[in-house]
């Protein structure tokens, strides 16, 4: 028996992506946990402050179909169930503390950039994600 049962994978669904859930899969594996892949879609409106006088939903919509599709190629490629893809609308940290109380998760996995300077003041998914999360996390460095 391993020290995790639940692990949770925060994916972006960008090219790199794949790096994380490699690592995470391997860790699922020796722990013989549940692997959980998420993906949150944000709001379009979100970019706008809500000041655009225009119908998104459809917008909205092709998103989150588009992001279906990548997460379920995702999770064919590499070999995890249907059941176990997640996809949830809204801010992607507070989504993922979220999905993390709700599915009994004790790990979360994100990726990390490793930024510099200002991007590093501005703060990262990965450093919301730590900071209020209720379970152990690990940051995945990327390679560049
Ligand atoms: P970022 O801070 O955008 O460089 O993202 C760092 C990590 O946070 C990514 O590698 C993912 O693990 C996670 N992340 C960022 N955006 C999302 C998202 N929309 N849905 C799920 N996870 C995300």
């Amino acid at each position: 028996m391993g020290i995790y049962r639940n692990i949770l994978v925060a994916v972006d669904l960008r090219d790199d992506s794949e790096q994380v859930i490699l690592k995470a899969k391997s860790l699922a594996a020796a722990n013989t946990a549940q692997l959980y892949l998420l993906h949150v879609i944000e709001p379009v409106g979100y970019a706008y402050g809500g000041d655009i006088p225009m119908d998104l939903s459809e917008v909205q919509q092709q998103l989150t179909q588009h992001a279906k599709e990548r997460l379920a190629n995702i999770g064919h490629k590499l070999g995890i169930g249907e059941q176990n893809l997640l996809i949830e609308i809204g801010k992607p940290s507070a989504e993922i503390h979220r999905l993390a109380k709700d599915k009994n998760i004790d790990l979360v996995i994100v990726g990390s950039h490793g930024r510099h300077g200002l991007q590093l003041l501005l703060g990262s998914t990965a450093n919301a994600v730590l900071h209020g999360s209720g379970c152990d996390v690990l940051a995945v460095r990327i390679g560049l």
